[in-house]
């Protein structure tokens, strides 16, 4: 894909997710995990949803994780994704609990099972812009 000009939006890192971005750009994983009861969440947020606690770190995962949910998009919404669409989108379930939406790569549409293992690989789409999607473990 880096062969070409990659001319679907990019996500813009705000205060919450920057170290998530700056991760995937170093092909890391990156969530953030609370210092009080050590449980991860994403997307970024202030506090602990389990504890309330506002102590946190930034903790690499292990990038693996099974597939939640994913379903087939066939309408073209942006005109970007035409030449892509139907493509999947999908939920992923990390090991380390949190869910992350994505695309599962490497895996026709038919081979697509929920609670399949997937693991992240990091697309490099632009300088400065890595998208984290999955394929089949
Ligand atoms: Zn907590």
């Amino acid at each position: 894909m880096a062969d070409q000009e990659y001319t679907r939006p990019i996500p813009v890192a705000d205060e919450a997710s920057q170290e998530f971005f700056d991760g995937a750009n170093e092909e890391k994983l990156m969530l953030q995990k609370c210092s009080q009861c050590g449980t991860h969440r994403l997307p970024g947020r202030e506090r602990c949803l389990d504890c309330w606690s506002t102590e946190s770190e930034w903790a690499q995962a292990s990038g693996k994780g099974k597939l939640y949910t994913y379903g087939i998009m066939h309408q073209k919404y942006h005109p970007a994704f035409a030449d892509v669409t139907p493509y999947n989108y999908a939920i992923v379930e990390l090991d380390e609990g949190p869910r992350i939406v994505t695309n599962i790569v490497n895996c026709d549409p038919e081979d697509l099972k929920t609670d399949m293992p997937v693991e992240a690989v990091f697309d490099h789409v632009s300088d400065g812009a890595t998208l984290i999607r999955f394929r089949p473990a």
